[in-house]
């Protein structure tokens, strides 16, 4: 089933330390990687939703998460997670929203504008048509102008 809208996660840092694997005894084959997750939306990344990590053994394949981890890998795990950066287009969604906002405010500042040049070319005699809802319009004509109202 495809997901309109989840999470994922990408690895953004990563470091092979100098340790021995506890359980396969292979000495510097321990890689730490850092995961930035993020929530997606129509495919689209929306936000960032925090860091994860494991750490591998290149040789023995063993999988630690963090909290399995040993206070060595712990430690440069949590060094590297306070130096990953959050990529920038993991907002993509949040600009893309500020955007179509901004579109619908100018449209609409557009329009508000159209009708008051609308109005202000009246003159009394003339016929309005005017929508008051969806599917419903009437017809105006204009018997008095005042400053403000017609
Ligand atoms: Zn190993």
């Amino acid at each position: 089933m495809l997901n309109i809208i989840g999470h994922k996660s990408i690895p953004t840092q990563s470091e092979l330390i100098t340790d021995t694997c506890a359980y396969c005894g292979t000495h510097h084959s321990v890689k730490v990687y850092v995961y930035q997750k993020y929530v997606f939306w129509f495919w689209i990344p929306f936000l960032p939703a925090g860091k994860t990590g494991i750490s591998e053994c290149d040789v023995c394949k063993k999988v630690l998460n963090e909290k399995e981890m040993t206070p060595n890998i712990l430690s440069v795990y949590q060094r590297l997670k306070a130096n990953a950066r959050i990529p920038i287009w993991m907002f993509s969604g949040v600009f893309l929203f500020i955007l179509i906002l901004g579109y619908w405010k100018l449209k609409d500042r557009e329009q508000k504008k159209n009708s008051v040049d609308l109005i202000s070319a009246s003159i009394i005699g003339d016929v309005l048509e005017v929508k008051n809802k969806e599917q419903q319009c009437t017809l105006t004509k204009i018997i008095d102008i005042k400053q403000d109202s017609i």
